[in-house]
């Protein structure tokens, strides 16, 4: 094995959090990183632990020291749509409105090269700002709004995961695409994009109700001629979305069974919400090894239900957090876990459970790798991991502050992050061994 130089090598001291083989979180109160470019450009952990048992194998680097701060996996976002930046909290009479009087007029500007270009900088400003370094994010459907995202991640060397939308039917001029082009669009966008640097193409049908029987049905060809590829849509969000399915695709036995009789579910196909499902759908999921995007802010903000855990971690389904932005309410995952512990605790309309902090922290960080198709490549620092990885401050706020010192243990430190915690206790993100911003 080739020996790399020293300077490709980097090393960061702090308390550590990462997940073990066996899924089991582990941390370190005084910790040592040390991660190294390959030869393939791609920096990678190559060791994590105790600082007085791993310096010892590196006496010749100087670690980059943060005092009393923490160093955890880079979380992992697997669901948002980037062109609803500006349309976060814009209230509505649940979905369908919601879609029709703010969502659709939004993302009809990104016809505009030059604005999608100006959104996909923010956005990605502001997924770093929240410590998120991958992400599986829509785009609109319009070619331009999907080159203009890729390149801005290319030049950052972030690892993300888009696709033009694909919707030909029940949308607005602006954003309705045609059939034959759309598919052809998709085809050529996969092929410019898809394993370049570190993006992925995501095949995008928007959600059954706006694609036509031909659309889905390319797409299926598309997923299947392209296996790499991520596939992402929606499912089973709301009710009366739920019933307007059953309208268009009577012979369906369910919702999520559409996009099966489409050939659209598979390994690296992640369908948002997953709400109103029975067991069938369940036991389809996990048969196929779909995953599941919860998107906890979101459901609670337009009011769609209450994702069931308990029913999901019984199936064996595949599941994993997302903001959902636009419908979501925040980019952070402290947010996003927080209200996923409210929704797990709900038990009027489906049993309810108390999911552990560091449950709550897998699903946004190794678990939405491994939903993703993604396990031992990023939301960890195992070594062969991707050095992405955020610093966390818990003293970033004085309640937080007067809290953490209370913590009596590992569990209740994340606790506190997740209620009390926001873009704050992201002192910094780090990516590829760069750091991304910094507050001070
Ligand atoms: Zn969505």
């Amino acid at each position: 094995m080739k020996a790399h130089s020293t300077e490709t090598r980097q090393a960061w001291r702090a308390g550590l959090i990462w997940f073990d083989k066996d899924h089991v979180m582990q941390h370190a109160s005084d910790g040592l990183l040390v991660t190294e470019r390959g030869n393939d450009g791609i920096h990678r952990v190559v060791a994590v632990g105790d600082y007085r048992s791993v310096q010892p194998h590196y006496p010749d680097l100087t670690p980059t020291h943060f005092p009393h701060q923490w160093i955890a996996p880079g979380f992992v976002d697997m669901h948002i749509h980037y062109p609803q930046t500006d349309v976060i909290g814009s209230p509505a009479e649940g979905l369908l409105p919601w879609l029709t009087q703010y969502t659709f007029v939004h993302e009809a500007k990104f016809a505009n090269a030059q604005h999608a270009h100006d959104v996909a900088e923010f956005f990605l400003d502001e997924l770093t700002r929240n410590g998120v370094t991958t992400a599986l994010t829509f785009a609109t459907s319009h070619p331009a709004s999907v080159t203009a995202l890729f390149e801005a991640a290319q030049q950052r060397h972030m690892r993300l995961i888009t696709g033009k939308v694909l919707q030909d039917r029940h949308s607005p001029d602006g954003v309705r695409d045609d059939t034959e082009q759309s598919l052809i669009d998709t085809e050529t966008l996969l092929q410019r994009w898809h394993g370049v640097d570190r993006l992925g193409y995501a095949i995008t049908p928007r959600f059954a109700p706006s694609c036509t029987e031909a659309q889905l049905r390319g797409a299926g060809e598309l997923a299947a001629k392209y296996p790499s590829t991520w596939i992402q849509s929606h499912v089973a969000e709301n009710l009366d979305e739920v019933r307007w399915v059953h309208e268009l695709f009577p012979k369906a036995r369910s919702y999520l069974s559409v996009y099966q009789d489409f050939g659209l579910l598979r390994e690296r196909a992640v369908y948002a919400h997953c709400i109103h499902f029975d067991a069938a759908d369940r036991a389809l999921m996990r048969d196929t090894r779909t995953a599941a995007a919860i998107s906890p802010t979101s459901n609670l903000f337009l009011g769609s239900g209450f994702f069931d855990y308990a029913s999901a971690q019984a199936s064996g389904m595949r599941h994993g957090l997302a903001s959902d932005v636009g419908g979501g309410t925040s980019f952070s995952p402290f947010h996003t876990m927080l209200a996923a512990y409210t929704v797990g605790r709900e038990g009027q309309t489906k049993p309810g459970l108390s999911l552990s902090p560091e449950q709550l922290w897998w699903q946004h960080t190794a678990g939405a790798a491994q939903a993703l198709g993604l396990e031992g490549q990023v939301g960890n620092l195992l070594p062969g991991c991707d050095a992405d990885f955020v610093v966390l401050d818990p003293q970033a706020t004085p309640l937080l502050a007067r809290r953490c010192a209370q913590a009596d243990n590992m569990s209740e430190l994340l606790f506190a992050w997740i209620v009390l915690g926001d873009d704050r206790v992201i002192a910094q993100t780090v990516v590829q061994g760069q750091v991304q911003q910094s507050k001070s």
